[in-house]
């Protein structure tokens, strides 16, 4: 790797991102646009945990994350962000702790709040991408709206049990948002929560996983995938399947006349 392709990184983010820059189709050159991203993480727990853990080892410069929760017992076995000295403090601020003990190099900024309908469009604002990391479909609605409206790509992600599914809604004319697979808020007791049949922490994980690698691949202006698919994986049979999305002209959010 020549030196004259590296920037303006200080020695010790040459060292530190070594392996990223050998990557094809990354370089210093995709190096410098992950640096310059700002990328939005809704949720500090089993997703989000491995996806802002990844981002931020990745050398992302500018991460928001939000949560308004304290860290439980019962979160450990999955919130790799936190640890057991942890329990009872701030999920927001124990996160921003962790990642800037991966790399001092990411900026973190905290937003310790639960999203509404009223503040939510203005935490979207400014970021170059959001990823849905959270647990439930009212924070799911609320965000997947606001990113279209204020069209910022979206890459969200759910896990409960041994499942988890990964999606991409990236806003223009052609393509499938959210609401497009799930176009009403479904029933409290027709979805399934992790307080209700519990999750293995691994299957969290690797959904966070999978949405930083679809987060980093966008930041660097290439396609996602699953910009009109579906994956879905099922930890217990080992085994992924990708299902086509397609965009709806009924859809409450992005169909015909909205
Ligand atoms: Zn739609």
């Amino acid at each position: 790797m020549g030196t004259e392709n590296q920037g303006d990184f200080s020695p010790e983010e040459r060292e530190r991102y070594s392996r990223n820059a050998l990557l094809a189709g990354v370089g210093w050159e995709g190096q410098a646009r992950w640096r310059a991203a700002r990328v939005l993480v809704v949720g500090a727990g089993g997703i989000g945990s491995a996806a802002l853990l990844y981002l931020a080892a990745a050398g992302v410069g500018y991460l928001g994350l939000v949560d308004g929760d304290a860290v439980d017992l019962s979160n450990l076995q999955r919130q790799i962000l936190h640890g057991t000295n942890d329990v009872g403090r701030r999920k927001a601020e124990s996160a921003k702790e962790s990642l800037a003990a991966l790399n001092p190099h990411c900026r973190v900024e905290t937003f310790d709040l639960r999203l509404e309908p009223d503040n939510v469009r203005e935490v979207v604002q400014g970021f170059d991408l959001v990823l849905d990391s959270c647990d439930n479909f009212p924070t799911r609605f609320l965000v997947s709206e606001a990113c279209w409206r204020e069209r910022v790509p979206l890459v969200s992600a759910a896990a409960t049990g041994w499942h988890g599914k990964l999606l991409a809604a990236i806003p223009g004319p052609e393509n499938p948002c959210y609401r497009c697979l799930v176009p009403e808020l479904p029933p409290a007791e027709a979805s399934p929560s992790s307080t209700r049949i519990g999750i293995l922490g691994a299957v969290a994980g690797t959904m966070g996983c999978l949405q930083a690698v679809e987060a980093l691949k966008l930041l660097l202006g290439w396609e996602s995938g699953l910009t009109r698919r579906l994956l879905a994986y099922d930890g217990r049979e080992g085994r992924f399947q990708s299902v086509e999305r397609v965009k709806r002209a009924d859809c409450p959010l992005c169909g015909l006349g909205k």
